[in-house]
């Protein structure tokens, strides 16, 4: 590795939101807080030691008429390093961000084909707002600067920098996943998008399937394109020659703050909450949902399975309880006002048929919990249930097992979370699709033997622990400056620990 070259370069981090979170006070004022997600912990150490920049959205729109006390109180809440804010009006955050990012990008990259509206006035202002940020980049990067773009609001970034005759290297993050072809080619502008992601230096995705999605778009979309595999620092890293230029493409599956996670469940309030939050559930095993409203996420088909489940075994009614958290998001687009109505409808009809005096069957939650609430409920419950439709990768199961510190936690996973290609042999499998299955799954993880699930949720926390948002930051950009990958063994493709279906499993 060019260790010389890996301290020169200054790091620019550019993603849609600054890491700040805005509060209003009760007297009506806004207050800035620092970002708390596991991607703003890893990457603060990183930009403090480089002399970095973060350029973002600061989370208001222009029209609101605060930056002028706003941006000095954001740069407190960041200290250690630079902070640029992109200012956006109502109109961007319609068309480029509620439009071409959530209502274009996030269903068409989930496979949620019919909920994509593509409209043309959608891609113009993704453009006009991407360009918007690669102007404030180009503002502020030195020609050795790296410069890292994260995700799918800001895909154009990086080819706009090059029409600003930018030369800096480039990496670029997808936090969701990369569709196959017959799903991508439905996108008006795939080749936009393609020969975009391509003037990047390094593309990072979560799993082996993105990747190979992805290049299987090159091939079919792009002519010209070869592709080399080669393994590096423990992963698959290919490398795709286009026009004279090598672009590498990775896969860094993204984590949290494990030792974060695991101190804090070990603190004696958290201790105390779990005994409650069991103390509240008397003779019964605790099953758990945390998830965002979205329609990634399965939250239907997760309760229809477990009606399925006390439907086909009336014995355990009475002793399972089933806590689900829907934390808000997005409710201003209407598929998503439309989904919380329907989770509503399933609890209710779940606990109309089968609740008695002493036993309410679910639990629902909407809202978003604190963080000492959060962690609590992560130590006390005895079964993750974690059955998105489809996810990048789903944080939330490495939280779960990250603080189950007695391990005895059992995790039901799908297939179809990103997480699931690092935890297939460890968590119950589950296809969210497949109601029956999923019952079963849940009826195997109560059933489960002390030592078994013991063994497996040890294993689980051991992965999270070698491999946490500290190891995706250093492989992504060691990667990412390292010159020469010619030291490392070149493969046909190289794809470890495959996730396989959950046949018998
Ligand atoms: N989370 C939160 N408040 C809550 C419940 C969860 O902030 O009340 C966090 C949780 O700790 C996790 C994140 O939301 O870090 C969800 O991440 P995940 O990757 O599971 O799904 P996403 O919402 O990013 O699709």
């Amino acid at each position: 590795m060019d260790e010389k070259n890996i301290q020169k370069s200054r790091i620019i981090i550019v993603s849609n939101r600054l890491p700040v979170i805005l509060k209003l006070t009760e007297d009506g004022k806004t207050e800035v807080e620092k970002g708390a997600g596991g991607l703003v912990t890893a990457m603060a150490p990183v930009l403090k030691n480089r002399n970095g920049t973060w350029i973002g959205w600061p989370g208001y729109v222009q029209e609101a008429g605060v930056d002028d006390y706003m941006l000095p109180a954001i740069q407190t809440a960041t200290s250690g390093y630079r902070v640029k804010s992109v200012m956006l009006n109502s109109d961007e955050l319609k068309n480029y961000y509620e439009g071409f990012s959530n209502s274009i990008l996030w269903p068409l990259f989930h496979g949620f084909t019919d909920k994509c509206i593509f409209l043309p006035e959608y891609w113009t202002s993704y453009q006009d707002v991407n360009k918007k940020f690669a102007l404030t980049v180009c503002k502020n990067a030195d020609d050795p600067d790296f410069i890292w773009v994260h995700d799918y609001q800001l895909i154009l970034v990086g080819a706009q920098l090059r029409k600003m005759h930018k030369r800096n290297r480039m990496g670029f993050f997808l936090h969701i996943p990369f569709p196959p072809i017959d799903t991508f080619i439905r996108c008006p502008w795939r080749f936009e998008l393609l020969l975009a992601m391509l003037e990047y230096d390094i593309i990072g995705f979560h799993t082996i399937l993105s990747k190979r999605n992805f290049i299987g778009c090159i091939k079919k979309i792009i002519q010209d394109a070869r592709i080399d595999a080669k393994i590096a620092f423990d992963e698959t890293v290919s490398e795709l020659k286009f026009k004279n230029r090598v672009v590498r493409i990775g896969v860094f599956p993204i984590s949290i703050d494990y030792n974060e996670f695991s101190l804090h469940a070990w603190d004696s309030d958290v201790y105390k909450r779990s005994k409650e939050i069991r103390k509240n559930a008397p003779g019964t095993k605790i099953l758990l949902g945390v998830d965002r409203l979205d329609y990634t996420k399965g939250i239907p088909e997760k309760l229809k399975a477990f009606k399925q489940f006390l439907t086909r075994f009336p014995k355990f009614h009475k002793k399972i309880h089933f806590i689900q958290l829907v934390v808000p998001s997005r409710r201003e687009i209407t598929a998503y006002a439309d989904l919380k109505l329907k989770i509503e409808q399933l609890v209710g009809e779940i606990n109309g048929i089968f609740s008695t005096n002493a036993w309410l069957p679910v639990q629902y939650m909407f809202r978003n919990l604190g963080r000492n609430e959060l962690i609590s409920l992560y130590r006390a419950c005895d079964i993750g249930f974690i059955t998105p439709l489809k996810d990048g990768m789903n944080l939330v199961a490495k939280e779960y097992c990250a603080c189950n510190i007695d391990e005895k936690g059992v995790l039901i996973l799908s297939e179809f979370a990103g997480a699931a290609q690092q935890f297939y042999q460890d968590a119950i499998l589950a296809n969210p699709h497949d109601i029956e299955g999923t019952a079963m799954a849940i009826h195997r993880a109560f059933n489960m033997p002390l030592e078994e699930k013991n063994q497996r949720m040890r294993n689980l926390r051991e992965k999270i622990k070698n491999k946490d948002v500290f190891w995706w930051v250093n492989s992504f950009l060691n990667t990412a400056i390292e010159k020469n990958l010619s030291n490392f063994p070149q493969v046909d493709e190289y794809f470890p620990d495959e996730p396989t279906a959950n046949l018998g499993r």
